[in-house]
């Protein structure tokens, strides 16, 4: 057997089914001669599973990392073979992973990374949402001003968004995405993979019912993926909603500061909002 070349390699696990792992990761696990895990005890079953009874088990987590990095990337250095797992999925997305993955780039140290399972490609795949272009959040603040100022952010993102949740926070999430996004949808995918995989498709406004409705909704792990926003265009590409606030703000304002307010607010044309700002003054309760 050819021995494993000096590098990092990241190794993708499972998020929840065990088949869930490639040929070229088991082979890779079993070959390399230091396993880096960021919680040894919950990796080892897995690693027994899979046959690999002795490998130098290190630990490398969030409190340590910093200080592993060096260390990790000189044993590489030194030729060592060195894998990178986490407690699930891929390492690196909300896992620890990058000042490692920083160390070894800035020392040419050669990084090799696997493909494999990951909650947020998983979630997508079910969604039945737009996957051109998606973007991913991590993990939302915690804190309530935070969290809001973060959804406001989000309110005209284009793209797919998905973000990862605990069943401890969703039932305040699931608020405040009621509060900001209203009637846009979401999926949110819980305990995927796993025996009791639920995905809940609903509304923003009407997920904190829908999950209070399941009893099991407070267990698990879980991914939500939200509708990206669109400007709802009628007649002239100009929407319904841009209209209504066009209206309120030309019986007070300018035309020209309310033609720039509502078309930077819906993202539509100035032209087109502008035609309809005129037509509005010519109508009597306004003009
Ligand atoms: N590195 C992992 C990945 O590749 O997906 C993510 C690690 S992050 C610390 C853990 C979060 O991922 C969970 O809180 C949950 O949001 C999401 N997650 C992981 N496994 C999941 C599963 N089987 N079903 C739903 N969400 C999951």
């Amino acid at each position: 057997m050819e021995e494993l070349k000096p590098a990092l390699y990241i190794v993708p696990t499972p998020i929840g089914n065990m088949e869930d792992i490639t040929f070229r990761a088991v082979r890779i696990l079993r070959e390399a001669q230091i396993i880096c895990a960021e919680d040894t005890r919950h990796s080892r079953p897995l690693l027994e599973q899979l046959g690999i009874t002795a490998p130098v088990l290190e630990s490398f987590h969030d409190h340590n990392e910093m200080e592993k990095a060096a260390r990790i990337r000189d044993w590489i250095q030194e030729g060592k073979s060195v894998a990178l797992i986490s407690d699930a999925g891929t390492p690196l997305i909300s896992d620890p992973g990058y000042h490692l993955v920083v160390a070894c780039v800035n020392a040419g140290v050669q990084v090799v990374p696997l493909p494999g399972p990951c909650a947020v490609i998983t979630a997508l795949e079910a969604a039945g949402f737009p996957t051109d272009r998606f973007c991913f959040e991590g993990f939302l603040p915690v804190k309530e001003k935070a969290l809001y100022d973060r959804l406001e952010e989000l309110r005209h993102e284009t793209r797919t968004i998905v973000f990862y949740e605990t069943p401890r926070r969703m039932p305040d999430t699931a608020v405040a995405l009621g509060k900001v996004f209203g009637e846009r949808e979401i999926v949110v995918g819980r305990e995927m993979t796993k025996a009791f995989e639920t995905f809940y498709r609903t509304t923003c406004c009407k997920l904190s019912d829908v999950l209070a409705s399941d009893s099991n909704s407070d267990r698990g792990e879980m991914v939500a993926v939200l509708y990206p926003w669109r400007p709802d265009p009628g007649e002239n590409g100009v929407s319904d909603a841009a209209l209504k606030l066009l209206r309120l703000l030309v019986t007070d304002l300018p035309v020209k500061k309310a033609v720039r307010i509502v078309s930077e607010t819906f993202g539509c044309s100035r032209n087109e909002i502008y035609r309809e700002a005129l037509a509005l003054k010519e109508e009597p309760d306004i003009g």
